[in-house]
């Protein structure tokens, strides 16, 4: 049995492409559409993040020719942020120019409070190149989000707000759940009166999404600017609910052989999830 199949099958959709393009072509004929991570982080050599850029490019030609509703999602640190900054722009804007002429969309993940100023920096040097096609994420657990999305906000912005998923000091970060999820709804706000282009409320939480859900209509904002985001794997009939009810959601869908980092976030974001964990180890 491969690994991925035994450890981390719920919120991976496979060790390989073939594995997730079968899952996205199953969520897509439910009318949910995709964002794919290809999982990997802190790349330390050269050689290594330039071969992930390739591949990002690689998978938006997949995306392509299989005709396959989804979009991509990076780490920076994949890309070589660690390395440089201006090699982890170029190796980002190979992608970008890939996704450009595909008519396609990537996503910037937000990782620890460690490279937030360096993420924002680099989305900002391609906002005017490439932003209608490419967003980032904001997380609502750190006390500075407010202030990023006033000074990015813009026709092009395209945000995709989180709680976050990284532990962080309380200096930087709400230390109470509640005043993450308050500062999520403020942002939702902020976003939804603003001119921003898009804004993806990516959350589990349900009275978050209802929340969304009832701003849009009393802001009488356009409803194609809103879309949900789930992880892959967590609350399916959420996300089939919401594409009912005429939202889009796209579903978060890594793949890949480094799922390690990110299958124990996830399993960190709730403690019975250890027991999903435990559990799918011997669950067929
Ligand atoms: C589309 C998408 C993209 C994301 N991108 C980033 C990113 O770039 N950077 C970043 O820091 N974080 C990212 N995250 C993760 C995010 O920050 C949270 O850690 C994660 O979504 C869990 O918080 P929640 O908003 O669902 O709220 P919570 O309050 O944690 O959860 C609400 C409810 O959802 C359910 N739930 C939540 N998580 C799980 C789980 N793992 N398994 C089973 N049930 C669960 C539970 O029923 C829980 O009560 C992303 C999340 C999504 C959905």
């Amino acid at each position: 049995m491969r690994l991925v199949t035994f450890l981390a099958r719920r919120y991976v959709a496979g060790d390989n492409w073939k594995d997730a393009a079968k899952a996205i072509a199953k969520m897509n004929a439910h009318g949910l559409y995709a964002t794919c991570d290809m999982l990997g982080e802190n790349v330390m050599k050269k050689h290594k993040a330039v071969q992930a850029s390739k591949r990002y490019v690689h998978l938006l030609e997949q995306i392509d020719y299989r005709q396959l509703q989804a979009n991509i999602s990076v780490k920076l640190t994949q890309l070589g942020l660690d390395i440089s900054m201006d090699f982890c722009k170029e190796n980002l804007e190979k992608i970008l120019k890939k996704a450009r002429s595909l008519g396609n969309f990537v996503w910037i993940d937000m990782e620890n409070s460690a490279y937030t100023d360096r993420t924002i920096e680099v989305y900002k040097s391609f906002i005017h190149k490439y932003g209608p096609q490419v967003g980032i994420c904001i997380q609502s657990y750190l006390r500075r989000s407010e202030d990023d999305i006033k000074n990015l906000l813009s026709p092009r912005f395209c945000v995709r707000l989180v709680k976050g998923a990284y532990k962080e000091r309380k200096e930087l970060a709400f230390a109470k759940k509640s005043d993450t999820d308050e500062n999520f709804k403020h942002l939702i706000d902020v976003v939804l009166q603003s001119e921003a282009k898009l804004l993806m409320v990516a959350t589990h939480d349900e009275k978050i999404l209802n929340y969304a859900k009832k701003r849009v209509k009393e802001l009488k904002a356009n409803r194609k600017r809103l879309e949900f985001g789930l992880l892959y794997g967590v609350k399916r009939e959420v996300q089939r609910q919401l594409t009912k009810h005429g939202f889009r959601v796209r579903v978060y869908t890594p793949f890949g052989r480094k799922w390690i980092p990110y299958f124990f976030r996830r399993l960190r974001e709730r403690r019975e999830n250890f027991w999903f964990g435990f559990k799918s180890l011997f669950q067929r």
